[in-house]
């Protein structure tokens, strides 16, 4: 019998939800108490010093080292006095994840030997060069300059974990190249900010910063910690690599926002609570489809700050299920046959004048300015559709993604009727109908007066669709629940500050041809709505009709991942970037190598496991049980004649039959796929073994899973060692 697993489903079956203290205070008193946010900074900061931060922080100035020194000094009082001892700078790798190296803030006064004080001054808040030489560069560092240095990012607040205080910060090479998410993150919104800026003016001259926003919607699966610590794969590779489907999974999807299970509630209460401390307005919590799975969602905010706060999120809720005994999987796919689990990026751009971009008006004048940028944005991800998927492709979001269940891997976007409608309308309008709009005509002729009240009564949501427009927002659903949301924000925004440069481009050359503002204006939306088509799509995106359509009308169809990213260094995508300064061909080719790199590694990882476990767990467990039957077989002939036995012991031997050919089929099978990754190994190039992992070692892993999980089918409950999906994915 196995103990382990059989162990591990007892002590899960026994285990009572964690205690969570209820705070004494309400959230909105204790909201955002470990972070250094605007409240703190008017503490301990000077007015003169807070107004030159805030400053930075809304107008993107820079700071000079005379502020930095006020801040660190403010903000080192105020940590010690929370009582942290460290501090560390606080960055993303484009490893995924966070880092971050701890340094006391104990120091001599003077020399060496004198007394002993604690500092932090302007300078290591400033910048510091951690010795990162081991983190992903693509080559951009060769070892003996392989000084990358952190910089401080103030428009992210500091905040305290434990007893260190962290603060977000960029990463970049000696020679200036961006070696993290965040780089180009705050390039793109910058971009984007200039560009949707001039647009917005062409309409309302008052306006100064367009903000990017971003909600994020988070789901993940939770696993008791002892079933976990029985199955090698997960805690590998963050997923199973194999088992065979329960007979009950999803189907009569009674798990879906159904009574959420007590030892989850804890956790997820306990997730609130830390949330508020650092500032992060979780909203919603909810079971998802499959069971096991759950979803939180924070309130939207700017763009930046969101990206670190989903990170933050992340660490937090790792730390908080071992706490309750469970572990998180954030990986998208971590269960065949059930959901995987994705991150719905909701984004929007607002200015500063309050205006959504993405917000039907008013009056017609109001909506004339959301077309406009909703037009602009359906052209930039027509226009980039490959890259956007580039943007959210990675090992584990590619068994999500057309898995039947999650955004196919084809960019498409969903508008619904109502804005479908407008559009067919502008774009069959013509230079002769009237197009007067004006901040004072409610109404006119092209329909755009009444879009509000549509649509937010029939927000049609079409939950097949990648991109979808729900309303005041695009929900970019196609992105991983494990991903830095970085990496499809850079993308999404990049392409829309290219597009409405390009657009403003446009209408000004018409103006100065002598067209009025609002001709120039629907002139170049009929034309966009009508190149734009075929990014547009209403129907399912599960069929394979649209795979076949969408082949047709040029979008991007590739599925082999080491191809997708291929996008980035496209010509197209280069001058894009390049031309916003978002990032460099030789940055965009550095982190393509990373990329090629990070899949080969988690392939190479996966195969290396399954193998494993197979030959270790799976065939020994396997033949055990051959005995048992052969054993049977034999003492049948013992007893009875030599037909009678048999006869009575048939099934035993097709059984037998039956478990040599997957034990054969499962050996010869690893044998190939060591050899196929052993040639894999030995090609020098990134992309060439990164698609030859795809192409010639990955196949094997469902091959292989087939055999395991027949055999799991076949042998003795009682000696299966791993805990099985039914135990996986029923017990919490
Ligand atoms: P659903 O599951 O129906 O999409 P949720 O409430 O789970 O809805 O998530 C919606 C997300 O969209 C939240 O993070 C919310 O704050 C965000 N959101 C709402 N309005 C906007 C907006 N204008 N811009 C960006 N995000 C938004
Ligand atoms: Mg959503």
């Amino acid at each position: 019998m196995s103990t382990l697993r059989f162990n591990a489903v007892e002590e899960a079956s026994r285990r009572v939800p964690v205690e969570v203290a209820t705070p004494d205070k309400l959230p909105s008193e204790y909201f955002g108490k470990y972070v250094f946010n605007r409240e703190r900074m008017s503490k301990y900061l000077s007015k003169e010093t807070m107004n030159i931060v805030l400053e930075a922080i809304d107008r993107g100035t820079t700071l000079h080292r005379g502020i930095a020194e006020h801040v660190a000094a403010g903000m080192k009082m105020w940590a010690i006095e929370m009582g942290a001892t460290h501090y560390t700078h606080w960055f993303q790798p484009l490893t995924g994840g966070t880092a971050e190296k701890h340094d006391s803030f104990i120091d001599f006064a003077g020399g060496p030997g004198e007394n002993i004080i604690e500092r932090f001054s302007g300078k290591l808040l400033a910048q510091q060069e951690p010795d990162a030489s081991s983190f992903p560069s693509g080559g951009i560092r060769n070892t003996f300059e392989a000084r990358g240095y952190t910089a401080w990012d103030p428009s992210s607040p500091a905040f305290i974990i434990d007893d260190t205080l962290c603060i977000p910060t960029v990463f970049i090479s000696y020679t200036g190249e961006a070696l993290d998410y965040k780089t180009p993150l705050l390039k793109a919104l910058s971009a984007v900010d200039k560009a949707a800026v001039e647009v917005c003016r062409l309409f309302y001259p008052d306006v100064k910063k367009v903000y990017s926003y971003l909600g994020w919607e988070q789901e993940y699966f939770l696993v008791d910690e002892a079933l976990y610590a029985a199955r090698p794969d997960l805690i590998l590779t963050d997923r199973t690599l194999m088992g065979h489907e329960s007979a009950k999974n999803q189907q009569l999807e009674d798990h879906y926002f159904g009574a959420i299970p007590p030892r989850v509630v804890a956790f997820m209460r306990e997730v609130e609570q830390e949330a508020y401390k650092y500032g992060i307005p979780l909203k919603t919590r909810h079971n998802e489809v499959a069971p096991n799975q759950f979803e939180l969602a924070s309130i939207y905010r700017d763009t930046n700050l969101s990206v670190d706060q989903n990170l933050l999120v992340m660490t937090l809720m790792r730390r908080i299920a071992s706490k309750h005994r469970f572990r998180l999987l954030l990986h998208e796919k971590p269960f065949a046959g059930v959901n995987g689990s994705g991150k719905h990026n909701n984004w929007s751009l607002c200015t500063d004048t309050g205006i959504g971009l993405f917000t039907p008006g008013k009056t017609a004048y109001e909506n004339l300015l959301f077309v406009t940028f909703l037009v602009n944005a359906l052209m930039a991800v027509y226009k980039h559709n490959g890259l956007l998927k580039a943007s959210i492709m990675s090992a584990g979001n590619a068994h999500r993604l057309g898995a039947n269940e999650a955004p196919p891997a084809i960019v498409s976007v969903f508008l619904g009727k109502q804005i479908s409608a407008v559009l067919d309308k502008i774009e069959q309008s013509s230079r002769d109908d009237d197009i007067t709009v004006d901040e004072d005509i409610k109404q006119m002729k092209l329909g755009i007066a009444h879009i509000p009240e549509v649509l937010i009564d029939n927000t049609d949501r079409n939950r097949t669709s990648p991109f979808a427009f729900t309303g005041n927002r695009f929900e970019f659903r196609a992105v991983g629940s494990s991903a830095n949301c970085s990496s499809a924000m850079i993308a999404l925004n990049s392409t829309m500050a290219s597009q409405l440069i390009a657009f403003k481009k446009e209408i000004d050359e018409k103006m100065e041809r002598g067209m009025r503002k609002e001709e120039a204006i629907f002139d170049t939306l009929r034309t966009y709505i009508r190149e734009s088509k075929p990014i547009r799509f209403e129907g399912n995106g599960y069929s394979d009709e649209w795979k076949e359509e969408a082949q047709r009308r040029g979008l991007n169809c590739e599925m082999s991942i080491p191809l997708v990213y291929n996008e980035y260094t496209r010509e197209q995508s280069v001058k894009m970037f390049e031309s916003i300064g978002v990032l460099s061909e030789k940055e965009l080719h550095a982190r393509n190598e990373v990329k090629w790199e990070t899949y080969t590694k988690k392939i190479q990882i996966e195969a290396r496991v399954l193998g494993d476990l197979s030959m270790n767990h799976i065939i020994p467990v396997a033949t055990e049980y051959q005995s048992v039957l052969l054993d049977n077989i034999y003492k049948m002939h013992a007893v009875f004649s030599k037909e009678k036995a048999a006869k009575l012991a048939r099934q035993d031997a097709i059984l037998v039959e039956e478990i040599a050919e997957h034990i054969t089929s499962i050996k010869t099978n690893v044998d190939t796929m060591v050899e196929a990754r052993k040639k894999a190994n030995r090609i020098e190039s990134a992309q060439e073994k990164a698609i030859a992992y795809h192409d010639e070692v990955e196949p094997f892993l469902n091959v292989i899973r087939y055999h395991v999980d027949k055999l799991e089918l076949i042998v003795d409950n009682q000696m299966w060692t791993l805990p099985k999906y039914r135990e996986l994915l029923f017990i919490s």
